[in-house]
């Protein structure tokens, strides 16, 4: 078999130096497990920029169409902020991107590592053991729709206006993917809406419980409106599985949810478009957090955010469970042993560099494997 096309986007800042601990890996499992990987690298955001002129080349942009998977670092940085819009790295590189690539459905998981707890803001009861996944709608929705704008009214006030609309074969789409997801994990999906005020969240609710009748009656599908969803997710957030959500709705909850974990550092995501005829799809896995242009080639950046993006590339993208299982497993470990990236400190634990702690994942990998 071919082996899979996987295009490494580091972009700028950390991310450079967190793309590189993912490389140890990449080798590792070349070496001791003999999957190999079709590797290619492209420049993206103001790297791309200071080299090209644009901050999505044209030959990124070809390379990210052709590959199986996408792993970006970050773009971004104070060097690059007074370009013109169309040129800044993430409106001018990640946005066209992403509709290049109609990655349409956004993965946001929450997981909180036991080693971690303390982290959070929330007591420890509450948050132990959660492992949840947000789905978000990423191409539609509020930020989308038409007609939106300003306009001057003929008495001299002004009215500003967006549009929330949603298709029946955009909810379809986005639904399959989490009942998909639910399916893989404990079969629960929650749908979040606003069904007693917004019409297109009436459609939505009707669509997605006709989805589940005609093709996940195993999956347990509930509603819940979005004012209560924010604050049941801070009250008791281990009562949801898979949760999937329009793209404003899951905007704010992702972001919400991500804090239960309480680090930036930590957090990988995916982004995931139409299913091709090949059985294949567009996806470009990465962290949340940004280019921390605060902490950028110091080596102390946290590269575990990263290192998680990659072994969801290896679940989802290439049907490699039992390998991302390992690198999840060997993030746990190291943490368990006490080593702790700067922005994950806590008293009495090993302060550790970037590089480390990208050395130590490999090691564990080794042991666990
Ligand atoms: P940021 O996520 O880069 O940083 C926020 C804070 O968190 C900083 O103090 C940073 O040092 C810290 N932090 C982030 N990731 C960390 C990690 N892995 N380890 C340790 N500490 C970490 O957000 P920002 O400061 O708002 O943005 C910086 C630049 O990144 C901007 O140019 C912004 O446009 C860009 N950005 C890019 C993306 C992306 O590429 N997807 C996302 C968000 C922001």
């Amino acid at each position: 078999m071919a082996a899979k096309k996987l295009l490494i986007l580091p972009g700028d800042g950390i991310g450079v130096e967190t793309m590189a601990q993912v490389r140890r890996i990449i080798d590792w499992l070349a070496k001791k497990r003999q999957i190999e990987f079709d590797v290619s690298e492209a420049l993206i955001g103001g790297a791309a920029y200071d080299a090209t002129g644009t901050p999505l080349p044209a030959e990124t942009l070809a390379a990210a169409k052709a590959a199986d998977a996408i792993l970006l670092g970050a773009v971004g940085g104070p060097k690059w902020d007074n370009l013109p819009f169309h040129l800044k790295p993430e409106r001018g590189a990640l946005l066209p991107l992403r509709k290049e690539l109609e990655l349409f459905a956004n993965l946001r998981p929450a997981v909180v590592f036991d080693a971690l707890l303390d982290a959070s803001t929330l007591k420890p009861e509450v948050i132990s053991g959660l492992d949840i996944m947000i789905v978000r709608e990423l191409t539609g929705g509020l930020y989308f729709g038409e007609p939106r704008g300003i306009e001057t009214l003929p008495d001299g006030q002004r009215r500003g206006f967006n549009t929330l609309t949603y298709t029946t074969s955009e909810i379809q789409r986005i639904g399959r993917v989490a009942f998909d997801l639910a399916r893989k994990r404990n079969k629960r999906l929650c749908s979040v809406d606003k069904h007693n005020v917004l019409d297109c969240t009436v459609l939505w609710r009707e669509e997605m419980i006709k989805l589940q009748q005609a093709e996940y009656p195993d999956v347990e599908l509930t509603h819940m409106y979005v004012d209560n969803c924010a604050m049941q997710l801070v009250r008791n957030p281990k009562q949801f599985d898979v949760m999937v959500t329009e793209n404003m709705f899951g905007d704010i909850l992702s972001d919400c949810a991500s804090m239960l974990t309480g680090s930036l550092g930590m957090l990988p995501s995916a982004s995931l478009g139409a299913v091709r005829a090949d059985g294949g799809r567009p996806a470009l896995y990465e962290p949340i957090h940004g280019s921390a242009p605060d902490i950028a080639g110091k080596d102390i950046a946290n590269p575990l955010a990263t290192i998680l993006s990659f072994s969801m590339c290896l679940r989802y993208s290439f049907d490699m469970a039992a390998e991302a299982d390992l690198i999840e497993n060997a993030v746990k470990a190291v943490l368990k042993g006490g080593l702790r990236t700067a922005d994950i400190m806590q008293p009495g634990k090993a302060k550790v560099s970037t590089t480390v702690m990208g050395e130590a994942i490999v090691r564990e990998m080794e042991k666990l494997a």
